[in-house]
């Protein structure tokens, strides 16, 4: 038998209703072996997490403020989940856990993650499955790194017999024990983690929409949604902000070669978007998989003649940007100029100490300093293969009247990298995807 491990986030978890769905979608197939869980989410826009809930019961800890008055709301949270699931369960208990702990200044990531540990624990009672808390099987380093190496030894050492478990996400141990937390929306990576232990075959990341969409749904009308992704492309859009998983969730299971599956807990019978090495023989595709931007680029543009014969120039210009903390987004060159595209915001904090750096060390004819960029990404395995995409883009964005201020291309033809003013930009992600996905 194959074995499926899922990962639900804070929707799809955020009350006993949308827990019994979650149940149902486990039940329903004997391949969806473990669960890992997020804490209880967001039931309507305007609701709270219940991670967010408790980083402020942290933070009024430790300003000695009280801190009674949230935790009587988590309890709360917890309490109508549990009586709506009909399961007996002491929330209490876990509440004077936690309140004994903060007699003793624990740190903000044990807060944080019993979000998830409660939330875990119930959902195990619920399914009759077995609780594994992520604090046994998921290690740091004395770094606060991941340690990929014990971690994964001691989450297959724990699971290997287990017919089935429930683990939360978003949290591990320091090897004195401590808790730690991965970044916001860890539960991805925690999920990622034991579906590569467990030698998974799938990852099912559950969450409130059903995968990923070619386009930012904010700015084109209905985007088309995205049925096949590779890594690749997916790591193209994601670094744009189009992404609807943690961007470390995806590293594990791409190393041992498991798919992601994408779905929608509200929507099941959707297939969402499958995240793999290479698509499916017989898949048919666009050229164009998805397109996603964002603003607020500045682009440093230095020039020298004969810079084309002077070895090492654009090393260094980078190191100027890379010592200061700056990493460089694009580095279009032509035979005198080379422009670094940073990131607007990182680049003003340092423009002093970089501007003077260039100007001794490099000594260039010019400096042209160009603010309020967006960049562009259109991104799509097919386009190495299909002539013509260019400039079916390009003439979309002239139809459009708008004027190009920087084309890239990645060295594998995997995407085209388009700079355009920051005020173009929603103008030309909708001119871009009405010609490059709509129509094909
Ligand atoms: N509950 C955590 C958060 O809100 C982790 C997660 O849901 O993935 O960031």
């Amino acid at each position: 038998m194959r074995t499926i491990t899922v990962k639900f986030g804070g929707t799809s978890l955020a009350d006993s209703a949308q827990i019994k769905k979650v149940a149902e979608i486990v039940k329903a197939n004997p391949e969806r072996k473990y669960l890992v869980a997020s804490a209880p989410g967001k039931r309507s826009s305007d609701d709270i997490k219940v991670t967010d809930m408790l980083y402020s019961c942290y933070s009024e800890y430790a300003k000695g403020s009280e801190y009674s008055g949230i935790l009587a709301k988590i309890r709360q949270r917890y309490a109508e989940i549990i009586s709506g699931l009909g399961i007996d369960f002491d929330i209490g208990a876990e509440i004077h856990a936690i309140e004994d702990e903060l007699r003793k200044y624990p740190p903000a990531d044990y807060l944080a993650s019993r979000g998830e540990y409660i939330n875990s624990k119930i959902i195990a009672k619920y399914l009759d499955w077995p609780f594994v808390d992520a604090a046994e099987v998921i290690f740091f380093t004395e770094n606060g790194i991941f340690d990929g190496e014990k971690t994964f030894m001691a989450v297959n050492e724990k699971l290997r017999s287990m017919p089935n478990a429930v683990i939360p996400g978003f949290y591990g141990s320091m090897p004195d024990g401590s808790i730690k937390t991965f970044s916001r929306g860890g539960s991805d990576v925690t999920g990622s983690i034991i579906a590569r232990s467990t030698r998974s075959d799938v990852y099912e990341n559950w969450t409130d929409v059903s995968g990923m969409l070619s386009a930012d749904p904010r700015i084109v009308d209905s985007p088309k949604g995205i049925e096949h992704i590779t890594y690749t492309e997916l790591r193209e859009l994601s670094y744009m902000g189009a992404s609807v998983l943690h961007e470390d969730a995806v590293f594990p299971v791409r190393k041992a070669g498991i798919p992601i599956n994408i779905r929608n807990t509200n929507r099941p019978d959707d297939p969402g978007t499958l995240i793999a090495a290479s698509v499916p023989e017989g898949v048919k595709r666009r050229p164009v998989t998805g397109i996603a931007g964002r603003r607020g680029f500045t682009s440093i543009r230095v020039e020298k003649s004969q810079m084309n014969g002077e070895t090492g120039f654009g090393a260094r210009l980078l190191y100027i940007f890379s010592r200061n903390g700056v990493p460089f987004e694009h580095c279009p060159t032509g035979i005198d100029t080379i422009s670094v595209v940073v990131n607007g915001s990182l680049f003003e904090a340092k423009r002093e100490e970089i501007l003077r750096g260039i100007k001794n060390e490099l000594a260039p004819d010019f400096i042209t300093i160009e603010k309020g960029l967006a960049v562009i990404a259109v991104v799509g395995e097919g386009m190495s293969g299909s002539k013509g995409t260019a400039a079916k883009a390009f003439a979309a964005l002239a139809g459009a009247d708008i004027n190009i201020r920087m084309i890239d291309q990645g060295s594998d033809e995997l995407n085209i990298i388009i700079g355009v003013d920051d005020s173009d930009y929603e103008k030309a992600v909708k001119s871009l995807y009405s010609a490059m996905i709509d129509r094909n």
